[in-house]
């Protein structure tokens, strides 16, 4: 897989962060394709900025990355293996990666404080202000994905897109990440083959 990194907007297509950190692999079902657009621990931060998974701190984290590279590497190792277990969990139902979920998701809670939303009138997980905070809030999100109904979940109908999504439309029929991407150029080609058979 090629690592692509710095990109600047990262897709937001799965209904769930769980999901939209797996889409952040583009192309996955073709391994001569495939594009890893995690490729470094700040496109980590910037991910978990952009998607509000880590809302706060952003240009710290990268300070403190710059200063901690193999910290960082290593976060950032951890994270990627999250993110796979996330897809192999949910569309492989592989007992490892269910495994590997559960011990960073109870890491997560040894290393978190539950504090008032800022949000609303809630309570939520406040995980460490250190280059371990990412992973720690993946692994909390990765738990509410996979202990959630998973009915819905699916995967792009295109033979190489791979992006997976919750699907809630009104007729649970979306077969497209989206419309405008994989649902277009499939029905183009669709078309050409008729056309030139
Ligand atoms: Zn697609």
């Amino acid at each position: 897989m090629v690592a692509a990194g710095t990109t600047t907007t990262f897709p937001e297509v799965g209904g769930h962060a769980g999901f939209d950190l797996v889409d952040t692999v583009h192309w996955r079902l073709d391994d001569r394709r495939a594009i890893d657009t995690l490729a470094s621990y700040d496109d980590v931060v910037r991910w978990c900025s952009q998607t509000g998974v880590v809302p706060e701190g952003t240009r710290e984290l990268l300070d403190m990355a710059s200063g901690a590279p193999q910290t960082a590497a290593r976060e950032h190792t951890a994270v990627i293996a999250l993110r796979e277990a996330i897809y192999e969990a949910v569309f492989e139902s592989s007992e490892s990666a269910v495994e590997l979920i559960a011990r960073e998701y109870v890491d997560a809670l040894t290393r978190s404080v539950l504090d008032h939303d800022p949000a609303g009138p809630s309570w939520s997980w406040r995980v460490p202000s250190d280059l371990t905070g990412p992973r720690a809030a993946i692994a909390v999100l990765a738990h509410e994905l996979i202990t959630s109904d998973l009915g819905a979940a699916r995967q792009c109908g295109d033979d190489a897109c791979g992006w997976v999504y919750l699907d809630t439309s009104p007729r649970h029929n979306r077969i497209w990440c989206t419309a405008a991407g994989c649902g277009n150029r499939n029905r183009v080609a669709r078309h050409q083959a008729r056309k030139h058979p």
